[in-house]
């Protein structure tokens, strides 16, 4: 058991990490953790939910054990584990029957009961409710597209969560495209394909987000091309998302473009006011805080984009006002909105980006634009690119332009390159999202 101590500890190496990660990582992933045991050489702490789990053990462990590290001065290993996992082992007698799903990739946070529904997303919402009820009939494939920070994920987990709960024993699988490439090669390289197989033609429900990034992988879509037909013969269902329609995915084999195209493609607009004002206050809801109506509707009033862009700035002023131990006020909330629209009014460009970050690497921003190709430039090089195109959101060839004219795909290269490892490699993130507060901040 955790001593009063080691909860202290905890409660440091939070604070520290509070101020490395986002708002909204550190509310989802981190701040809910809690500390079971500390021993000379491993620390187990307990995540509340196996989405959390995964995800903080692939994507955040390295950074919070260097914290660990840091603040106690003694290396140790760190262990996620779920509650089921540490009483199970105590008393493995119990909760035989109790399905776990721990690897059906669903974060139950995400619900229909908790998705709000107005006019920009009121035909995904029914689709997705369609296909809950009745998976694999009508709807198959069903394809969600939208721009960032607008629900397809969250849907996505409805339809899971849903079909989960009306149907406990129907299979159900929520993948990236990402944990799909990278599953399958590390399946190649393993030799277990056939399992990899296995897992995949045999299940009843396959939601697969993010589906744009399959783009340009060869053995992805060939390995996706036969999962989707397998599937779909056999009457099971098929969910994907993805950034734009799929008759726009560059590089997308046509086979999977057309098969895309055999069910029913739902688009998520923008949230108009009444709708974002309703998220809002369901978000405090849940969060079982008050904010005036005031503040809620200052927040909602300006910021206009994306919901979880409104989020952010909710989560941001809860924290603040738990830390300063005060109500949130409208000053403070006026505050927190300037912040966000100012750092998007700003107009960043490519020499700016080139700039920043040739100041971050320790390297002459002329590097970037010229054609060296050592890895201590082509790595800088990749991220202003990334950068110009989704900081500064210029077009490919404008940054093929800005980089010494390069070509338009060499750029496309460098993006999806970044992108990919910002959801694989704790490092390539951290980088990234420093040298975009610095941008943001600094302008
Ligand atoms: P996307 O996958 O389109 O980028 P997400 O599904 O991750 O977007 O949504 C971003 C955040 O906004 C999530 O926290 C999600 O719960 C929330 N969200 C999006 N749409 C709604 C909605 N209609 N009602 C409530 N919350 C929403
Ligand atoms: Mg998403």
């Amino acid at each position: 058991m955790a001593t009063q101590e080691d909860k202290e500890l905890l409660i440091k190496v939070k604070d520290t990490l509070k101020s490395e990660v986002s708002p909204i990582t550190y509310s989802t992933w981190i701040s809910s953790l809690e500390i079971q045991s500390i021993t000379n050489d491993n620390i187990v702490l307990i995540a509340s939910n196996p989405f959390q789990k995964d995800t903080v053990t692939s994507k955040y462990l390295d950074l919070i054990k260097n914290t660990f590290d840091f603040i106690t001065n003694i290396d140790r290993t760190i262990t996620i584990k779920l509650e089921n996992e540490i009483t199970e082992s105590s008393n493995k007698t119990e909760g035989n029957n109790v399905k776990l799903n721990i690897n059906n990739g669903l974060n139950p946070r995400y619900t229909f009961e908790n998705f709000v529904v107005g006019n920009n997303n009121n035909f995904a919402q029914a689709a997705a409710m369609g296909v809950a009820e009745n998976p694999g009939s009508k709807y198959n494939p069903l394809v969600f597209y939208s721009g960032s920070g607008l629900g397809k994920t969250h849907l996505m987990h409805a339809i899971g969560n849903q079909i989960l709960q009306d149907n406990p024993d129907m299979s159900v699988l929520y993948v990236t495209s990402e944990q799909f490439t990278n599953q399958l090669i590390n399946a190649l390289k393993d030799q277990t394909t056939e399992n990899f197989r296995n897992k995949y033609r045999n299940i009843d429900v396959l939601l697969i987000d993010d589906i744009q990034f399959i783009a340009n992988k060869k053995s992805t879509q060939e390995e996706f091309f036969h999962t989707f037909n397998t599937l779909h013969d056999s009457g099971k269902q098929v969910v994907v998302s993805s950034d734009r329609p799929p008759k726009e995915i560059d590089l997308l084999d046509d086979r999977i473009r057309t098969r895309l195209e055999w069910g029913v493609t739902a688009d998520i607009e923008k949230p108009d006011y009444e709708t974002r004002l309703a998220i809002l206050r369901q978000k405090a809801q849940i969060e079982n805080i008050i904010v005036d109506d005031d503040i809620l509707e200052a927040i909602a009033t300006k910021v206009d984009t994306n919901i979880r862009e409104l989020e952010g700035i909710l989560t941001k002023l809860i924290a603040k006002a738990s830390l300063q131990n005060s109500q949130i006020t409208i000053d403070m909330a006026e505050k927190a909105i300037s912040e966000v629209i100012q750092s998007k009014d700003k107009v960043i460009s490519s020499q700016y980006i080139q700039e920043v970050v040739g100041k971050y690497f320790n390297i002459d921003p002329q590097d970037l634009i010229g054609q060296k190709r050592s890895a201590n430039i082509t790595f800088p090089r990749q991220i202003a690119m990334y950068l110009c195109r989704n900081v500064a959101n210029l077009s490919l060839p404008q940054i093929g332009k800005d980089f010494g004219n390069r070509d338009h795909s060499t750029v496309m290269h460098s993006v999806s390159k970044i992108e990919k490892e910002i959801e694989t490699v704790n490092n390539t993130k951290l980088i990234v999202e420093s040298v975009e507060k610095i941008l943001r901040d600094k302008k």
